[in-house]
């Protein structure tokens, strides 16, 4: 009788492999980093035989460590930083290049011809993504100009691509299964959404040759089976999905209108959409949240560029705390800011402003400002950015939240929390698990293999630690919102020549 679901949990920086039980508690984990490779400013690379052997190693290792035999698991489910490019050869199984990723920019030329050729529209319409060096089309284009032969190779059908996902299901499957799930096909700038199928006017327009791409088979379903000599056993891997889009699942946001957001060092905000594909007008990126049958979720996505980090920027420029906790003992010291506003646009600000040239801004400083004040508005900063993107998300959506759940490392402060759902007006859920990414993975592979039953038995699994209710008056939130609106303004366009 099979027990256990094990998540593959492949990040940026490092590879884990979580095992869950029946009720969704994590049993043991493993991680593994790796190494970052910076071969010019700008350019970020991973050793795709290091993101595999690390993440089968964590693999092997988290079942030793609960003392679990391969056959005693029911399914793998895969989750990956998105985005992340990697061509190999497809009798050998061995890399062309290393991966580039997703951080990477140096397609950044490329996209600016492509707007200049005036395909913004077309892309932005039919992919729901902007053309920008994030995502994995014009990393494809670059291997194929400049690894010499490798465009007549994937032509003849030699090459084969893959984000993260499709690199370990072809190495788990021995090398017998090249596919992806629609939730990473989204990033590729390559995928109609509408359709969930790759669309041969985009490819043409990137000039990427058909023969290189992996099926696209739904989230959860069974992709293959690992190799007997990897793990002990042939397990299904059956669910797959991008990082983000694996969180929204395993926080249990089945229904239009409900949304997560991962306060990590960034931030990401996903709400399901349900059905319906909504392009954004105002900075949203659209995508697939996951297939699940013949049935496409679609989401509105929103990202912010500085979340976690402005607190470990007071932490390790400024040194007014030594621990990110301590932030909240500080925020509590006052009452409020005093007025102080700190707009963290330390690299610009993304969504849903977009403006590479906006920088910090602290406003407000009166003679009695001190560390106290600062730490709550950084604080505070996180929450108001959450409200830009959220309250364009509802508008464009036409819908309505409940109530925000939310996970990643800031979650564990409180006053965080509760800010966050005063400035929302809106009550803010924290479950009991956190590990909500590998869980989201480990559920669309239980799915797939009848571990749980439907979506409904793990919706009674998701568990609040704690609900934040909003607790402040309509003036004050709206007063206070408005003046982060007005720091916004002031920070928008510094460093433009
Ligand atoms: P990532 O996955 O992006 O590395 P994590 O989810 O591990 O990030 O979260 C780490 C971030 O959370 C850091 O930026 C850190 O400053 C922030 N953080 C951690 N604990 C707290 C806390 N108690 N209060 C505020 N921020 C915190």
């Amino acid at each position: 009788m099979s027990r256990y679901v094990l998540a593959l949990d492949q990040g940026t920086t490092s590879s884990r492999a979580i095992l869950f039980d029946r009720q969704g508690n994590v049993v043991a984990v493993e991680n593994k980093e790796f190494r970052q490779i910076y071969p010019q400013p700008g350019w970020v690379e991973h050793d795709p035989e290091e993101i595999w052997e690390s993440q089968l190693e964590v693999a092997k290792a988290v079942l030793q460590k609960a003392g679990v035999k391969g056959e005693e698991v029911a399914a793998i489910g895969v989750t990956n930083q998105r985005e992340t490019t990697i061509l190999w050869e497809k009798a050998t199984g061995k890399p062309v290049h290393n991966a580039i990723v997703w951080q990477d920019r140096r397609t950044a030329a490329f996209c600016q011809e492509l707007k200049d050729q005036g395909h913004e529209g077309l892309f932005r319409e039919r992919t729901g993504l902007v053309l920008d060096p994030y995502f994995s089309g014009t990393k494809i284009r670059w291997l194929l100009d400049h690894v010499e032969g490798l465009r007549e190779r994937a032509e003849a059908g030699e090459i084969a691509f893959g984000t993260v996902d499709t690199w370990l299901l072809f190495r788990l499957t021995g090398g017998k299964v090249h596919a992806t799930d629609p939730s990473n096909a989204s990033r590729t700038l390559l995928m109609d959404l509408e359709k969930a199928d790759w669309d041969d006017e985009l490819l043409s327009i990137m000039g990427v040759p058909r023969a290189l791409l992996p099926k696209i088979l739904p989230s959860s379903g069974v992709f293959g089976e690992t190799d007997p000599a990897l793990l002990g056993a042939a397990i299904p891997v059956a669910g797959m999905a991008g990082d983000q889009q694996a969180a929204l699942f395993g926080q249990a946001c089945y229904r239009p209108g409900m949304a997560k957001n991962t306060y990590g060092t960034g931030a990401f905000l996903l709400l399901n959409t349900g059905e319906k594909k909504v392009v954004s007008k105002k900075g949203l990126l659209t995508t697939v949240a996951w297939q699940v049958g013949d049935k496409v979720t679609y989401a509105l996505e929103g990202s912010i560029f500085i979340a976690g980090a402005v607190i470990q920027w007071l932490r390790d420029e400024l040194k007014i705390f030594q621990d990110a906790a301590e932030s909240e003992k500080l925020a509590r010291e006052v009452p409020d800011t005093g007025g102080v506003y700190l707009v963290p646009a330390f690299t610009g600000l993304w969504a849903p402003y977009w403006d590479p040239y906006a920088r910090g801004a602290l406003l407000g400083l009166t003679r009695g400002t001190n560390r106290s004040h600062l730490a709550r508005a950084a604080l505070e900063a996180i929450a108001y950015q959450s409200r830009d993107v959220l309250d364009v998300m509802q508008e464009e959506a036409g819908l309505s939240l409940d109530a925000l759940r939310v996970d990643g490392g800031a979650v564990q402060n409180d006053f965080l929390m509760q800010f966050q759902a005063d400035i929302l007006g809106t009550r803010v859920d924290r479950p009991k698990v956190h590990e909500t990414t590998a869980l989201g993975a480990a559920y669309l592979a239980g799915l797939a293999v009848g571990f749980w039953k439907d979506t409904a038995e793990i919706e009674a699994l998701w568990q609040r630690d704690r609900a934040f209710e909003p607790a402040m008056k309509e003036e004050e939130r709206e007063e206070l919102y408005g003046g982060w609106k007005k720091a916004v303004e002031r920070s928008l366009g510094w460093a433009r020549e």
